[in-house]
């Protein structure tokens, strides 16, 4: 896939209207926005159309109301924070590509900005209906795509509209694109992997494509338990997908035909019971990997994998993280994942973190600041990082 893709600086848009595809889907409670985050990380390409002079139409999906009008998933409480974020109205749209939303976007003068209602209100939309892409096309000459966490969906306002308008990319998934690609076609060496999480099968795909770029792989978390059982060790109550053995053989064989050093957790954090509630007090004792308990459950990486993982971490020049090394919801089980998190934070190669949780671990344990690109989309980077051709970045136009 061609990473190189042209950004809204590279076209003209002054006068122009643009229809510019956000992520707005943002948690609400009561009718209330509880994480404006998404709406504020949006600002800069927003910000831009307006100064050029474009005459901006944004949408978004929120929530899923599957095709059918559900008030509570109206994005009317996004347009009313825009305003107040913006300093100026942002007229809201009774509908998604109808009536009341084609007569305001025909009115709109330069830096006026306008939001449409929520694309999953009509059907079509994840269907990618040519209908659907066709009317909102219709309102605007230029579309921008800045919502990376849908650029793996080929959805008519994350790809389908861009079959009738020229394409180009907003600034959030300018720097998606042109960070995890250059990573993953350029990197600069040693080119360290560090994947985690709970389930072997989410990540086969991944764990595959790594092999083929990196100079070392890291398995932690839930899913090292299965590459450790494929290895012939017992692993106790530890989360195994039985089904995936062979698969966790076949990957080993090839990261030593390819040269990839693969490193799994030497000593690790058991205990006799997943924690419930999962923030709940738990003892916990470290025993090696070869030596797990029959009675035990493996639940975090042990202070002998925190340390080598770190050091692999530290001496790398790009490191792409996905998934916590444990379950670090609780206190006591997450010294693993923090472990990983200082080290990227300390590192001074590109670091990358992607996958909902990791980010949320990263942004919770006060070091997102210090790495260099935390992405936005937790299925997209995945997608991503497979190798995966995503519609909502190969529809953009090449450089
Ligand atoms: P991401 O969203 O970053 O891609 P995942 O969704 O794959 O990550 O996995 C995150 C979950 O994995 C967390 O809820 C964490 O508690 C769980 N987890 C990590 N290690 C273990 C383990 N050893 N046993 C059970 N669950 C684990
Ligand atoms: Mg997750």
């Amino acid at each position: 896939m061609n990473y190189n893709k042209k950004s809204i600086e590279d076209i003209e848009v002054a006068g122009k209207r643009v229809l510019c595809r956000c992520d707005f889907n943002v948690p609400t409670k009561d009718g209330k926005i509880t994480s404006d985050k998404r709406i504020v990380a949006a600002l800069p390409t927003i910000q831009y159309l307006i100064d050029k002079g474009a005459k901006v139409i944004l949408c978004s999906h929120m929530g899923k109301p599957k095709g059918e009008w559900k008030p509570e998933l109206s994005l009317k409480v996004v347009a009313d924070r825009l305003s107040e974020l913006l300093g100026k109205t942002v007229i809201m749209a009774a509908d998604v590509a109808g009536e009341d939303a084609k007569a305001k976007a025909a009115a709109l003068q330069p830096g006026d900005v306008m939001l449409l209602e929520n694309t999953r209100y009509i059907k079509g939309e994840t269907k990618n209906d040519p209908e659907l892409s066709k009317d909102l096309a219709s309102m605007a000459d230029i579309f921008v795509n800045d919502a990376f966490g849908t650029a793996h969906r080929a959805h008519s306002s994350t790809a389908g509209v861009a079959d009738y308008l020229p394409a180009v990319s907003g600034y959030l998934v300018q720097k998606e694109v042109s960070i995890m690609g250059k990573a993953l076609a350029n990197p600069e060496r040693p080119f360290v992997a560090i994947l985690g999480g709970a389930k072997v099968s989410d990540k086969l795909n991944v764990i595959n494509n790594l092999l083929e770029k990196v100079d070392t792989l890291i398995i932690g978390g839930g899913m090292a338990y299965t590459f450790l059982a494929a290895q012939g060790y017992t692993v106790g109550k530890s989360l195994v997908d039985s089904e995936k053995l062979d698969y966790c053989k076949e990957m080993m064989a090839k990261a030593e035909v390819k040269g990839v050093k693969l490193l799994l957790p030497v000593d690790t954090a058991v205990a006799s019971s997943f924690p419930s509630p999962i923030d709940a007090e738990i003892a916990v004792q470290y025993v090696d990997c070869t030596a797990i308990p029959a009675d035990q459950m493996g639940l975090d990486i042990g202070p002998k994998a925190c340390a080598e993982f770190a050091g692999a971490a530290k001496a790398a020049k790009t490191v792409v993280w996905n998934g916590p090394m444990g379950v670090f919801e609780n206190p006591t089980l997450a010294k693993g994942t923090i472990a990983v998190a200082q080290a990227l934070a300390d590192s001074d190669a590109v670091t990358i973190v992607g996958g909902g949780d990791s980010a949320a671990a990263c942004e919770q344990l006060g070091f997102a600041d210090q790495i260099t690109h935390i992405s936005t989309g937790g299925g997209a980077s995945l997608e991503f990082l497979e190798g995966l051709e995503l519609p909502g970045i190969a529809c953009l136009q090449d450089k």
